[in-house]
């Protein structure tokens, strides 16, 4: 192949005009057909940028200044958003970010799944798209012999230091690491050293059911012990009366994982209740609990929607975490497995199903992959499957487990584009159709998106 030439070299400033959006948000521009992404450049604006890394195929850019904006640019609330790597798109309208999704969506389902033609609808949007999260995991850390917490720099692991409020957290949980944060910081609780992995404090995390206003506190330590605990549980519970459980956690590893697998209940209960429509669920520190209540109420419905269960279908919820879409359905269907990897999740699942009353389901520990093969061998036919995996998507021993079982119609949740793509690919190329996608905004001011899946038999 003829050598290209890269029109620009590193430092050169550059006027460029934005055409599109990489799906991490960045803008791309073109010098003579060489793709440039600059972060915070919108299409349809003109701006000047300074070269800062040339590749052979693209280059990166920063954008110097903006001569003549998007209408599409709007003012980011948030006063660290440019230092953050929480956020990436709080420049962008909400109805651009919305579209940005959508078309990240087609994108995949052209280039990796090769199904042009399958619908992808337009992205299901919030009406007001802040102070959604319910829950927060935050570093903490030290500046002047006082602890501070904040989210990290972008692309590295240097704290914010003059972060007091994030714009897309539960107003309650802010205060709640404040909290923490000072009550700990007035015992004189070190804060963990990740570099010389010495001091005691990693994370705090908060989690507040949105709808009974229930908040779980876990305080995340190198140590085994946890300094001065009885004044800190003290102080907490008899200021902030939402609280309902205070659980300690042990993570004496180097490692970017923020919780260990010990726990121990320092106060209260072992874990906060929500409710999600007419049902209740508990949920314990370990378990994975969709962050955006309203949304989740959105997914849920159009999860349903598509796996229209009738009163004499068997369905599996594969990757169940604490039973939720399993209980839903359960509602409708004559008996429903769910798998899921994490054993505190599937405990939480059974007693949800118990105390809800819902009794034709059955949860099982282990990996899907593992679980799903060995349910077909006992002769498993469910006539709906749901799938909800994590980023990574679903290995090919449960995908082909889930085609051997021959459901009517399996319904895909996703929370990475990449992954679902490859996967239809591979249940459309034994036997499956897509009908339609979902994207649905779970996560606003991030480039991340949800999507669900419609995938019904073709029968031959
Ligand atoms: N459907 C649930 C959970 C979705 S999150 C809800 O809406 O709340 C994905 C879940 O998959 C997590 O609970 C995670 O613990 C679980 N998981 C991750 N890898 C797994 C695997 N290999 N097998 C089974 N479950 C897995």
């Amino acid at each position: 192949m003829a050598k290209r030439n890269i029109p620009v070299k590193k430092n050169d400033e550059i006027t460029i005009q934005f055409e599109d959006l990489t799906h991490e948000g960045h803008g791309v521009g073109k010098l003579e057909g060489y793709p440039l992404f600059v972060p915070y450049g919108l299409p349809g604006e003109e701006a000047v940028v300074k070269v800062v890394k040339v590749n052979k195929n693209f280059g990166y850019g920063k954008l110097l200044e903006v001569k003549r904006p998007s209408p599409d640019r709007v003012e980011p609330p948030c006063d660290v958003f440019y230092k953050c790597g929480g956020c990436q798109i709080q420049h962008m309208s909400y109805d651009l970010q919305l579209q940005m999704k959508q078309n990240q969506v087609k994108n995949v389902m052209r280039k990796i799944a090769h199904m042009e033609h399958v619908p992808v609808h337009a992205t299901l949007g919030m009406d007001d798209p802040w102070r959604y999260r319910n829950k927060v995991a935050i570093p903490v850390g030290e500046n002047d012999g006082e602890l501070i917490t904040g989210f990290y720099r972008m692309r590295s692991h240097d704290i914010i230091k003059d972060m007091d409020t994030c714009v897309v957290q539960d107003e309650v949980n802010d205060r709640l690491v404040e909290a923490v944060r000072r009550i700990a910081s007035s015992l004189g609780i070190s804060a963990y050293d990740e570099e010389k992995h010495t001091g005691v404090l990693r994370h705090i995390m908060v989690r507040t059911g949105r709808q009974t206003n229930e908040a779980m506190i876990v305080i995340i330590t190198r140590t085994a012990e946890l300094p001065h605990q009885e004044e800190l549980v003290k102080e907490l519970t008899e200021t902030y009366p939402t609280i309902k459980s205070i659980i300690h956690n042990v993570n004496d590893r180097r490692t970017n994982v923020i919780m260990g697998r010990k726990s121990k209940v320092l106060w209260g209960e072992e874990y906060i209740y929500d409710t999600i429509g007419d049902i209740r669920f508990a949920i314990s520190a370990h378990s994975f609990y969709q962050i955006n209540p309203p949304q989740t109420k959105v997914l849920y419905e159009k999860a349903l929607e598509y796996a229209a269960i009738t009163k004499n279908d068997v369905v599996v919820d594969a990757y169940c975490g604490i039973g939720t879409i399993s209980l839903f359905m359960a509602q409708k269907a004559k008996k429903v497995y769910g798998v899921e990897v994490v054993p505190e999740a599937i405990s939480d699942a059974k007693m949800n199903a118990k105390i809800n009353g819902i009794t034709n389901t059955e949860f099982v520990v282990g990996q899907a992959e593992k679980v799903m093969p060995w349910w077909k061998a006992q002769g498993l036919r469910p006539d709906v499957i749901v799938v909800d995996p994590p980023r990574k998507g679903c290995e090919v021993d449960f995908l082909e487990a889930m085609i051997g079982m021959q459901p009517k119609r399996i319904v895909y949740v996703s929370c990475n584009p990449s992954t679902l793509a490859r996967d239809l690919r591979i249940l459309e190329d034994g036997g499956y159709e897509t009908k339609e996608v979902q994207p649905i905004d779970m996560f606003p001011q991030s480039m991340h998106v949800e999507c669900v899946a419609l995938m019904s038999r073709v029968d031959e």
